[in-house]
């Protein structure tokens, strides 16, 4: 089995279930599966193959769910690439990837337009100079079955990371990868025909991707797609569509929370609120329960393991909000190591470790990378955590955010999240910036709706943290730059700060 014959399947089991909602178009499995169908047959006959790479770039619309359905139907694997790349970036991944084909959406099209370093071209709607119609290839290409023999270790996809930390590498997937992280959602977050799922966080990301979107297609379930996310738009597709299931950075989260139209919005038919991708502290959490009148699920985990980590329910928010949880319980083992890779005690710190079929292959054409990732076949993740007694995992920091100012380990996130107790600061990143004497010192750059009191600030920290902990310098800005994913870019910060 791998993911376009499971469409195929569905297509039999479910033709009129309804698979894909986006923008006001209702597209059913039945006629879903033919578009896919009909769109590998063009790419055949274009020349493409298997195992040729092919980019797809686009937001989150219903031609990027036949898109990437089509080139796996043929055996070729799948770059979705981040729709906010710049050329420079699209070509680096083309290059990279050596890919032979991209199709591109035309609302985003004219970032790529002069993309040179690629064969073949499509763009959905009408053809322009060295670039093929996607909406004629679909017209005139047949129907037929087809027939590709391929098996779940069969390679399907490459994502390349957002880049946080440093240069994009191509995460590799086989089938079974993504499979295997797509069943532990369905089976943990009750994912059945009957759920719709929104999909609002960019496609072109391993946890909107393989755990939801993947997951909803595995069972037959339907997927509600919006190309950005607002508060607005989150309210109207959960009203509008009647959705049960939505997954969202923390930042969407805390957006959402404090608009106005919360209140009143009538949010009965979600069951499934679930956050990820990075951290929510305790506080956070609790203003996000109160806004929404809801539970919320936390999943962790990394691209380079499916992403499968941790899952921490609503029901143990309560006396756990802020952990990330237990390991998930289908498929991923989960352990904290030493430098050694030997297993720490209870609370002391170490780096998480994971092992599972969700597990990447590997970094494509990227030998040393993808070996340092690996501690004896278990990803690292570059998470500095400890268990709790009871067995939930409380992630510290992340290791290279770790700032070291005169030898000592200082953790940014423990002095991150005392700010946001202060008030008034929505968002706030801790980094380290070089300093003389100590190597690193502590900058705390943050947004607030008025202005911050520095010295008011620093006298409430100094309550509440030790004297080495507490940010030489302060800074607030209007808000922090963040990836497509919400996550803050510290690195950029610590470049602005020594620039
Ligand atoms: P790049 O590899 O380019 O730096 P990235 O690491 O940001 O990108 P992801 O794989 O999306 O890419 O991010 C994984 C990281 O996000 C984890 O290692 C962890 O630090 C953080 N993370 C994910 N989920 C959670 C969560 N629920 N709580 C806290 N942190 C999380």
């Amino acid at each position: 089995m791998n993911s376009s014959n499971l469409l195929a399947r569905n297509a039999r089991k479910y033709p009129n279930q309804e698979a894909v909602i986006c923008h006001g178009r209702r597209v059913t499995y039945k006629t879903l599966d033919e578009q896919v169908t009909r769109l590998s047959h063009a790419l055949l006959s274009k020349g493409i193959k298997q195992q040729d790479k092919v980019i797809l770039f686009m937001p989150n619309v219903l031609e990027f769910v036949v898109s990437y359905f089509a080139v796996q139907r043929i055996g070729a694997i799948v770059v979705p690439v981040n729709a906010k790349f710049t050329l420079s970036e699209v070509e680096y991944v083309a290059e990279h990837a050596e890919a032979k084909a991209i199709l591109a959406h035309e609302a985003i099209f004219a970032a790529v337009e002069s993309i040179s370093n690629i064969e073949m071209k499509i763009k959905t709607g009408q053809a322009v100079e060295g670039w093929e119609s996607y909406t004629t290839l679909i017209e005139n290409a047949n129907n037929t079955q087809i027939d590709c023999q391929l098996n779940e270790d069969d390679l399907s996809t490459i994502l390349y990371t957002s880049g946080t930390t440093g240069k994009p590498k191509g995460v590799l997937f086989s089938y079974r990868n993504i499979l295997a992280v797509a069943k532990m959602i369905a089976i943990e977050m009750e994912v059945k025909p009957e759920s719709r799922i929104l999909l609002m966080m960019p496609l072109t990301h391993s946890a909107p991707l393989h755990l939801f979107l993947m997951s909803s297609m595995l069972v037959g379930a339907t997927s509600v797609l919006t190309p950005t996310f607002t508060p607005d738009l989150l309210i109207d597709s959960v009203e509008n569509e009647r959705t049960t299931h939505f997954f969202g950075a923390p930042v969407a989260y805390l957006l959402t929370a404090s608009h106005p139209r919360l209140q009143s919005a009538d949010l009965s038919s979600m069951k499934w609120w679930v956050y990820g991708g990075a951290p929510l502290s305790e506080s956070e959490i609790r203003q996000i329960e109160k806004a929404f009148n809801a539970e919320l699920t936390c999943v962790y985990g990394l691209t380079e393991a499916g992403p499968s980590g941790s899952l921490l329910f609503a029901h143990e928010h309560k006396e756990k909000a802020g952990s990330v949880g237990k390991r998930a319980p289908f498929g991923t083992e989960l352990r904290i190591v030493n430098e050694l890779g030997e297993d720490v005690a209870i609370g002391e710190i170490g780096e998480i470790v994971l092992y599972g079929e969700g597990n990447m292959v590997g970094y494509y054409k990227e030998d040393e990378a993808t070996k340092a990732a690996f501690i004896e076949g278990w990803v690292k993740t570059g998470d500095l955590a400890r268990f709790d007694e009871d067995g939930y995992i409380w992630i510290v920091d992340r290791k290279k955010d770790v700032i070291i100012s005169g030898g000592v380990n200082i953790y940014p996130k423990e002095i991150e999240d005392r700010i946001l107790q202060f008030g008034g600061i929505f968002e706030v990143a801790v980094v380290g910036v070089p300093h003389e004497e100590w190597g690193e010192t502590v900058k705390a750059i943050y947004a607030a709706k008025t202005q911050i009191d520095e010295q008011e600030l620093k006298d409430y920290l100094t309550e509440h943290l030790a004297k080495y902990k507490i940010p030489r310098l302060f800074e607030q800005v209007d808000a922090l730059p963040r990836n497509a994913s919400g996550k803050i870019l510290k690195h950029q910060l610590k470049t602005q700060v020594v620039n």
